[in-house]
């Protein structure tokens, strides 16, 4: 599936999902947060940004003050798809229930355009977890940083080849459901995911099409504002997979570092989010080649409320208030040591490894694909 701006040019692939609108007053605003081209002067303008190296981070589109800014997504395709009839179920990111009054009826709305099931993502971070403490118990001394987020993951392989072998070479919780799923539960849909974020698009590219689509929250809002739809018309479907619960690592904590900290004692771990950490990953790098101390696991996100406040949600509808986070279950947190354990014994981690990132994990050069 390419992008519909996608070009390539020698072995130079341009894969922004940003699109520059008419009515560009060239005030450069957009670029003042931008990782890449902040601080370059005059001569960058938002067209030249675009086309090199552009991470969809999404800050450029929050600070327009002339609102030309876009994103494309895969809701089209999908609408497509469906009407032609083609098997789809949805993976859904835990910020869908923050967006909507009743995220059952987007389910119930959606089901009666075709779509077969849906699969809570949140659930199937475990096993993102459990491969991330494998991984960190087999590597002692080894700083890693996660890769779940697809803006600072693209960031970090395109832009800082010297951090690519310290990502973590494991697949987000989005793909760990679909491996999962597919793999084990022998799903034969194809895949879609309801995402709140514009980068992930280029993360189901690289993780090799598990998930086919990505529709982004704020493309669905805007869907159903425009064409008057009354989800309360529609009969409240649940999550295929609502018996198994939230999980007992992210749906129970609400971050990674907290959720694997007891599996690690003695390690250290560090969360950021925000446009501060594309510089901090300057200190970073540097602060590798010092040999200084750094975090076993650095987590790490682009969007500074996290990904329920994620750049692909647009505004909130009205009458909607999103519901408090109640993280803090100390009893399903004692569950992810039985859980993990059961992985053990029932999931093969190299399904979960992710190629494109363990290919670095020596001293930064490309080893080919394992
Ligand atoms: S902030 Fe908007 S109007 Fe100004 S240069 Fe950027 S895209 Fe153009
Ligand atoms: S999305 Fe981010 S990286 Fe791309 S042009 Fe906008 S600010 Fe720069």
């Amino acid at each position: 599936m390419l992008y519909d701006n996608e070009k390539t040019g020698g072995d130079q692939v341009i894969t922004t999902n940003l699109l520059l609108l008419s009515g560009c007053r060239e005030c450069h605003i957009c670029l003042q947060q931008c990782p890449l081209h902040k601080g370059k002067g005059a001569g960058t303008t938002m067209k030249i940004a675009l086309n090199q190296g552009c991470i969809n981070c999404g800050f450029c589109l929050q600070d327009c003050p002339q609102k030309v800014i876009g994103y494309q997504d895969d809701m089209e395709l999908f609408l497509q798809d469906l009407a032609r009839g083609r098997q789809i179920s949805l993976l859904v990111a835990p910020a869908v229930q923050r967006h909507f009054s009743d995220y059952r009826q987007v389910f119930g709305f959606l089901q009666s355009l075709g779509v077969r099931k849906f699969y809570n993502v949140v659930l199937r971070a475990d096993i993102t977890l459990w491969a991330y403490v494998r991984i960190l118990e087999s590597n002692y001394g080894k700083p890693f940083i996660s890769s779940p987020c697809a803006a600072v993951t693209d960031y970090i392989m395109n832009h800082v080849p010297a951090l690519r072998p310290h990502l973590m070479p494991v697949y987000s919780p989005l793909v760990c459901s679909a491996v999962f799923l597919k793999k084990y539960r022998q799903l034969d849909d194809d895949l879609a995911f309801l995402s709140p974020c514009i980068a992930k698009r280029g993360e189901l590219r690289q993780s090799g099409n598990k998930v086919r689509y990505n529709v982004t929250i704020g493309k669905l809002k805007q869907y159903i504002v425009e064409r008057g739809i009354d989800l309360s018309r529609y009969e409240a479907v649940d999550f295929a997979d609502s018996n198994e619960g939230q999980g007992v690592t992210l749906g129970v904590s609400g971050s990674v570092c907290s959720s694997i900290r007891k599996h690690l004692p003695g390690r250290l771990f560090r969360k950021i989010s925000g446009s501060g950490v594309y510089p901090y990953l300057t200190e970073y790098e540097a602060a590798l080649k010092a040999g200084e101390l750094l975090p076993d696991l650095l987590e790490i996100y682009n969007c500074k409320a996290g990904c329920d406040s994620g750049t692909g949600t647009g505004k909130m509808l009205p009458g909607v208030v999103p519901p408090k986070a109640a993280f803090g279950n100390a009893d399903l947190q004692q569950e992810a040591a039985a859980t993990f354990d059961a992985f053990n014994s029932t999931l093969n981690i190299a399904d979960f490894i992710w190629p494109e990132i363990k290919r670095y994990d020596t001293h930064g050069k490309d080893r080919g694909r394992i």
